[in-house]
């Protein structure tokens, strides 16, 4: 008998890994798996010889065996041969692990109270509330447990027996050809027991959808993505399975004032071209209220004056951080034709003198030319 060689029945090269192996085994078992192609000669031989070549393939020292010595190397032909050993691995269990996770029985088919999803609580806050902290209650749709089963989906007075099917392991074994599969039992659809009269309340699932308030208590410092998570806030488990968390994501609004950086507040400040000359004494806005702060005479447009304390308090609980003002010199417009002469009487007067900003720029265009 002329056998295939086992590489080119999973369509891998001779240097294959373990996991490109088993991926190419998964890919083609899928697609000559038996209960899909229903009475297709074809289709069942070429998945024995697929079970045959993986089952080889993914054994280490079967397949260096195979490598060096061929299918003569392997004993007699192995498959067809009848009496086959794949290295202690029993059949159903090589194969149970695969095909669990092929025809959906992987979630929860040993364990089978299912841990409830995760959700997530997109909330936006106002930039005061991110700054000092807030309560505040949502209302959140979720499912939960059913209060009228106590979870277990069976009518009052009633309770959910074990299937007889499965024997209440949520599996059967399947005879296929000469190995058995192991598979979700369709009777109870995995889960292992039977609801006779599933409770009206629920369906029979032990779970409701019901809006639930829940308090939450944002700390002083967040910022926009901050995530909350509040344990066991999330859906509700199946049969006895722990609860999902709640993520709370939350986004701040912007001010129409401040900035934030960080812990630091921004806050820009125009003043006059004559009060930034002259200096003066300005109330500026703060998350605290009005502060009153000195500018000091000559100040250029763009300064920054600090106020020490004045920003975002720590997440963490300890100290704040600092309001930046900015400061922002207007030009003047409309002028009236006095304030016009004023100003030209104001330049003659200086000169250069009283422009040191201009008077150093000058001076290095001269330099760069002369
Ligand atoms: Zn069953
Ligand atoms: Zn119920």
């Amino acid at each position: 008998m002329n056998k295939r060689d086992y590489y080119e029945i999973l369509e891998v090269n001779k240097n294959a890994s373990e996991s490109e192996i088993k991926k190419a085994y998964r890919r083609l078992a899928v697609k000559y798996h038996p209960d899909k192609n229903q009475g297709d000669k074809g289709a069942e031989e070429k998945f024995k010889e697929l079970s045959e070549a993986y089952a080889v393939l993914s054994d280490a020292q079967q397949r260096a065996t195979y490598d060096q010595f061929g299918h003569a190397g392997l004993g007699g032909g192995g498959f067809s041969s009848g009496g086959f050993n794949f290295g202690g691995t029993p059949f159903e269990d090589m194969f149970g692990d695969i095909f669990g996770d092929i025809f959906g029985g992987g979630n929860g088919r040993r364990s089978r109270g299912r841990r409830g999803d995760d959700l997530r609580y997109n909330l936006t806050i106002s930039f005061e509330e991110a700054a000092f902290g807030m309560e505040t209650k949502v209302q959140l749709p979720r499912h939960q447990s059913c209060d009228s089963c106590g979870g277990s989906g069976a009518a009052d007075g009633s309770s959910p027996r074990s299937c007889d099917t499965c024997g209440g392991h949520g599996q059967v074994r399947i005879q296929q050809g000469f190995f058995s599969l192991t598979r979700p039992c369709p009777d109870c659809s995995g889960e292992g027991r039977v609801i006779d009269s599933p409770c009206p309340d629920c369906q029979g699932s032990g779970r409701v959808r019901r809006k639930k308030s829940i308090s939450l208590k944002i700390p002083a410092g967040v910022e926009t993505g901050t995530r909350l998570k509040l344990n066991g806030e999330g859906e509700a488990g199946t049969q006895g399975g722990p609860a999902g968390d709640l993520y709370v994501v939350l986004s701040v609004s912007d001010h129409s004032i401040f900035k934030r950086e960080g812990r630091e507040v921004i806050c820009e400040v125009p003043i006059s071209y004559v009060q930034a000359a002259l200096g003066c004494e300005l109330e500026v806005p703060t998350l605290d209220g009005r502060v009153k702060i000195k500018v000091p005479a000559g100040t250029q447009s763009g300064k920054i004056l600090k106020l020490a304390g004045k920003g975002i308090p720590s997440l963490q609980g300890y100290g704040r951080g600092d309001q930046l003002v900015v400061v922002r010199v207007e030009t003047p417009t409309g002028l009236t034709a006095r304030q016009k002469k004023l100003l030209e009487e104001f330049a003659r007067e200086g000169g250069e003198e009283i422009h040191p900003l201009g008077k150093s720029f000058l001076d290095k265009v001269k330099e760069l030319f002369d």
